[in-house]
């Protein structure tokens, strides 16, 4: 893999602001869950950085879980069709608070499996929690109840979010230039 300064049109979302909107993500949930119990389920594997963040912000005693669900890469810009549960929770989530954690909404499909197949088990709430919202491009009605950012169309990486699986780890959210990155 290039280095992603190869690449890198422009920081959409510094470490900064990123830090600071989880904070308060993080604290309208704790208002919001007060004397509730709270089963935070994070979708694999965009979400993760946005989780272990979130929930140093989430003051009620909340468990954890993960699932993973296919999505597309960079290569294949074109949605796959349905998509595919590959991992499931482990935690009966019947009668408890369930709030997902995802990185990032887009034609909406993938959340919409995923509330449907969790919808199915009988939680007492479900309710979603996403750092990114590409609301122009949704195709599908879902709920976006914890709102980071709302961003254009572009294709995004860095925190959490990976271009051909790499760059994960980059602690601000950076706009792929595709005709650098298809061109190299
Ligand atoms: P949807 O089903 O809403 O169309 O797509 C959701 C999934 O597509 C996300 O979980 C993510 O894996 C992937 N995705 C959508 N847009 C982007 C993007 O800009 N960058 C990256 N890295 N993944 C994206």
């Amino acid at each position: 893999m290039r280095d992603y300064h190869d690449f890198l049109g422009e920081i959409l979302i510094s470490e900064e602001q990123l830090q600071a909107r989880i904070a308060e993500l993080g604290e309208q949930i704790s208002r919001d869950y007060a004397g509730e119990d709270l089963l935070l389920v994070c979708i694999l594997r965009g979400g993760v950085l946005f989780l272990t963040d979130l929930m140093r912000h989430v003051t009620v005693p909340h468990a954890i879980d993960f699932m993973s669900v296919s999505s597309y890469g960079i290569g294949a810009r074109q949605r796959s069709g349905q998509a595919r549960i590959n991992l499931d929770i482990n935690t009966d989530i019947y009668e408890r608070n369930v709030l997902l954690v995802e990185d990032i909404v887009d034609s909406g499909y993938t959340l919409e499996a995923v509330l449907a197949l969790l919808r199915t088990r009988r939680p007492k709430t479900l309710r979603t929690c996403i750092l990114l919202d590409k609301a122009e491009r949704r195709e599908v009605d879902v709920p976006v109840d914890y709102c980071g950012f709302t961003i254009p169309n572009a294709f995004v990486f860095g925190y959490g979010l990976d271009i051909d699986e790499y760059y994960r780890n980059l602690p601000f959210i950076g706009v792929v230039d595709l005709e650098k990155y298809e061109s190299a």
